[in-house]
């Protein structure tokens, strides 16, 4: 029966939606036979579970956290699903509110938490979308009627680690797929034909590497096969959908991971096409010493801006940009203002980054020019600025991939431990070497503090 699965999703999935529709029994695994205990889920996560199977509805904890609880890693949320409907759903909690517009979720808050309730889902819709349309990829009107059974919801599921169920009312297990012998074998199985699923939805590819890189699964080799030849339709996913999947792949604690993957399976070339056209070596280096310093910074649980991230993903495709800009004689910082403003505009139709997010980049990108300037009241005026702190990081970076030669970077670091005194020391002694007018830096060796002079030309790079 299990094994039948692959087939009938891609006969369902397909033309004929409809008729004569076989769903799969589920493998019933009872509370004896399975480690989750209700201990380990969240006490507003019971609650909406008793509080539907109270009011007589069927109630299922569902996907991600149960596939994390089986591996040993604590769930970020509890996702519910039922046959109750979300207005049904709504009538039964005094603090639930349905959002969304086609597919109808409810958000049931009990203190700080918030737990997602969804109606079973139906199959045939192919866009996970939350928009407003009803159409297969042949543009005809699906079905009315978007709710379902659990057979349905879970062959609608993503992964075969993603479609379990457990069962409020007598704490079993439902394995529709496979899914128990998968995660126990930390194995990424897509349920169905995966070319199929691709297809449906692009986003399942990046989903693929954001899992297997966060668990440390393997993509099973039917489930990776088709991602090499596939990674183009990356480009066709509405860039409003890609924003959010972005930034849970890049903060997920595993960025370099999941920047090696992306690269192996041309994902990144289709999601940073400006970027991957131009990435040198030492782009390279940036991007993964960068991947490093996120993931480090995660676990120190310190935070970690989305600006930052677009800020270093799209440098490389900056600089050529600014670079074909001086070639034509523009001024350094006019070719960067407008090399920025291009990049920008250009990935944006690829991935749709919120302005506050993009003039934060823009800002940091405007900062590496500056940063090397230091004459006068300069330091003192920029160590100030909203972001100093985000472009001297980035700095560092550029320092640490060869980009550019050290020296600017620990000058700063030096400078913002120094007091007010040391300083100013530190700025008179930059005296005796002129300012950078390229803006890369002396590239001569570090300057200490209490160094005067120095003799030599003030060669500038
Ligand atoms: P995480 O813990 O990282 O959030 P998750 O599994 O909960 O992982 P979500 O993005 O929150 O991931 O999605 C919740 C569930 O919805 C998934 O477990 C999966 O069953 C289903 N799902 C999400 N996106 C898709 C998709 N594109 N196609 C099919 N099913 C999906
Ligand atoms: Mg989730």
């Amino acid at each position: 029966m299990l094994r039948k699965i692959p087939a009938f999703l891609n006969r369902l999935i397909g033309r004929d939606n409809g008729a004569t529709m076989r769903l799969p029994e589920p493998v019933i695994i009872p509370r004896d036979q399975h480690p989750i205990s209700r201990k380990q889920i969240s006490r507003a996560a019971l609650n909406v579970l008793y509080g539907l199977h109270d009011a007589g509805f069927e109630a299922f904890l569902v996907g991600g956290c149960l596939r994390d609880l089986l591996t040993g890693i604590q769930p970020k949320d509890f996702d519910v699903v039922t046959n109750a409907t979300p207005e049904e759903v709504e009538r039964t909690f005094r603090r639930a509110r349905i959002i969304g517009r086609r597919f109808r979720l409810v958000h049931v808050r009990f203190g700080p938490e918030v737990i997602e309730v969804a109606t079973f889902r139906a199959l045939g819709e192919a866009d996970e979308s939350d928009d407003d349309r009803r159409h297969s990829h042949g543009g005809q009107i699906l079905r009315d009627n978007v709710y379902g059974s659990i057979e349905e919801d879970a062959l609608r599921r993503d992964f075969t680690v993603n479609a379990l169920y457990y069962n409020i009312a007598d704490f079993a297990l439902y394995d529709f797929a496979g899914s128990m012998d998968d995660i126990k074998a930390r194995r990424l199985r897509l349920m169905g034909d995966p070319a199929t699923r691709y297809r449906e939805d692009p986003v399942r590819m990046i989903r693929a590497v954001r899992f297997a890189a966060k668990l440390g699964f393997d993509i099973d080799p039917a489930t990776e096969a088709p991602l090499y030849e596939l990674a183009p339709l990356m480009g066709q996913v509405p860039p409003a959908r890609l924003f959010d999947e972005m930034l849970k792949l890049f903060l997920s604690g595993q960025a370099q991971d999941t920047l090696k993957l992306l690269q192996e399976y041309g994902l990144f070339d289709a999601l940073f096409p400006a970027t991957a056209e131009v990435m040198t070596e030492s782009d390279q280096r940036l991007l993964e010493a960068a991947m490093r310093n996120t993931d480090r910074r995660l676990a120190q649980d310190k935070p970690v801006t989305p600006a930052f991230l677009f800020a270093v993903l799209l440098w490389p495709a900056l600089r050529a940009r600014q670079a074909l800009h001086l070639d034509n004689g523009m001024p350094p910082a006019v070719a960067l203002n407008k090399a920025a403003g291009q990049v920008i505009a250009e990935q944006v139709s690829q991935i749709a980054i919120p302005r506050r997010f993009s003039s934060v980049v823009r800002e940091i990108w405007d900062l590496q020019p500056r940063l090397p300037r230091r004459h006068g009241n300069r330091a003192g005026q920029l160590v100030t600025h909203p972001r100093f702190r985000a472009a001297y990081d980035f700095l560092l970076l550029r320092e640490e991939a060869g980009e550019i030669a050290p020296g600017v970077g620990q000058w700063w670091t030096d400078y913002q431990e120094a007091d007010e005194d040391t300083r100013e020391d530190m700025v008179r002694a930059l005296g005796k070497t002129a300012p950078s007018s390229g803006g890369e830096g002396s590239g001569r060796k570090r300057r200490r503090r209490r160094r005067r002079g120095g003799g030599g030309s003030g060669g500038a790079g």
